[in-house]
């Protein structure tokens, strides 16, 4: 376990799961108005603030991983399962272009 490993988890005992699915929920949404700035108004400082929110994110996955996974040890398999399907997909797509 990598030392940001013991920190999402130490985040997830002290204050919980449902409460991290919300910050989750709040920082996906800080991330999608810094897209939509940084199309309105694409500066670097948009683009900073852009980057801030994509790490608060970051963040944020990793504990829905770590906490789902700890009710659904399959939860990480089933994520890259689902990932290599859409890749493929995505791939084939891009091969008929
Ligand atoms: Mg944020």
């Amino acid at each position: 376990m990598t030392h940001d490993d013991e920190i999402y988890n130490e985040a997830l005992d002290a204050w919980g799961h449902n409460a991290q699915m919300d910050v989750t929920i709040e920082e996906l949404s800080e991330l999608i108005k810094a897209i939509i700035k940084h199309r309105r108004y694409p500066t670097e400082e948009k683009a900073f603030e852009m980057a801030e929110e994509l790490g608060d994110v970051h963040i944020m996955i990793k504990q829905l991983e770590i906490s789902m996974s700890r009710e659904y040890p399959d939860f990480i398999y089933w994520k890259s399962g689902s990932m290599q399907s859409k890749l493929k997909k995505i791939s084939s797509r891009l091969e008929k272009e």
